[in-house]
C-alpha cells in the first residue's frame, strides 16, 4: 500500500514517520505525476493559502482528481483545502467533503493547545492537538462525525475522505491513521 504524503510545505514529515510505523509505504508528492502512483494522500497542515499558492496549476488539477476518486486524508490546513465552503478569509476548497471551516476559528486566545476527548474510534479519549486550528461550522449529510472538542466536530468523514482539524501525527496514539490506512485498504468509495 503506498500512500503520499502532499509535501510541498508544513509538518508533513511527521505524517511519513507514523505512517512507515504503521506499515505503509510512503512516498513525498511533490510533483503531478508523483499522484498517480499512490493508493491513498494525506494532506498535512502547514497554511492552506501557501499549498494553493505552492501547488501550480498542474498539480492542483491532479490533487483535484484525487480527491474525487482515492482516500484522503486532510489535518488542518488539509481540513481546510478538502472542504466544500471556507471563511475567515473566504477561500476556494477543493469541495471533497461537504462542510464548512473557519480558517482560525479558535481565535488568538487558544490558538494552540492540546486536549484530551472522546472518540468513535474506540478506547480511551483521544489526545488533540490544535495548532491555529480551523473550526468546522457545519458538516453536510451523511458526514460521520468520529471526534467532538466540546460542540465542535474535530474529526470527521465521509466515504473514503477524511478530515482533522488538529494534528494526530504529533501524538503518540496511532488510531487515527490507523483509521486511515484501514479506508486505503478497502478501497475507493
Ligand atoms: N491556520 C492555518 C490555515 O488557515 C492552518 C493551521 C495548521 O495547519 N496548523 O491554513
Amino acid at each position: 500500500m503506498k500512500i503520499g504524503v502532499l509535501a510541498l510545505q508544513g509538518d508533513f514529515d511527521a505524517h511519513r514517520r507514523r505512517l512507515e510505523e504503521l506499515g505503509a509505504e510512503v512516498v513525498l508528492v511533490r510533483k503531478p505525476e508523483q499522484f498517480d502512483g499512490i493508493d491513498g494522500l494525506i494532506i498535512p497542515g502547514g497554511e492552506s493559502s501557501t499549498f494553493l499558492k505552492l501547488l501550480g496549476e498542474q498539480s492542483f488539477q491532479k490533487l483535484n482528481d484525487f480527491v474525487h476518486c482515492k482516500p484522503t486524508f486532510g489535518t488542518c490546513a488539509g481540513a481546510i483545502l478538502l472542504a466544500k465552503q471556507v471563511e475567515n478569509p473566504h477561500q476556494p476548497g477543493l469541495n471533497a467533503l461537504d462542510i464548512t471551516i473557519r480558517r482560525n476559528g479558535y481565535g488568538r486566545q487558544i490558538d494552540s493547545t492540546i486536549v484530551e476527548a472522546a472518540t468513535t474510534l474506540g478506547g480511551d479519549p483521544l489526545e488533540m492537538v490544535f495548532i491555529r486550528a480551523p473550526r468546522i461550522e457545519r458538516v453536510g449529510e451523511g458526514v460521520e462525525v468520529l471526534a467532538k472538542y466540546g460542540d465542535d466536530p474535530v474529526l470527521v468523514r465521509k466515504g473514503s475522505v477524511m478530515a482533522a482539524t488538529f494534528h494526530p501525527e504529533l501524538s503518540d496514539d496511532t488510531r487515527v491513521h490507523a483509521e486511515f490506512l484501514k479506508l486505503v485498504k478497502n478501497g475507493t468509495k
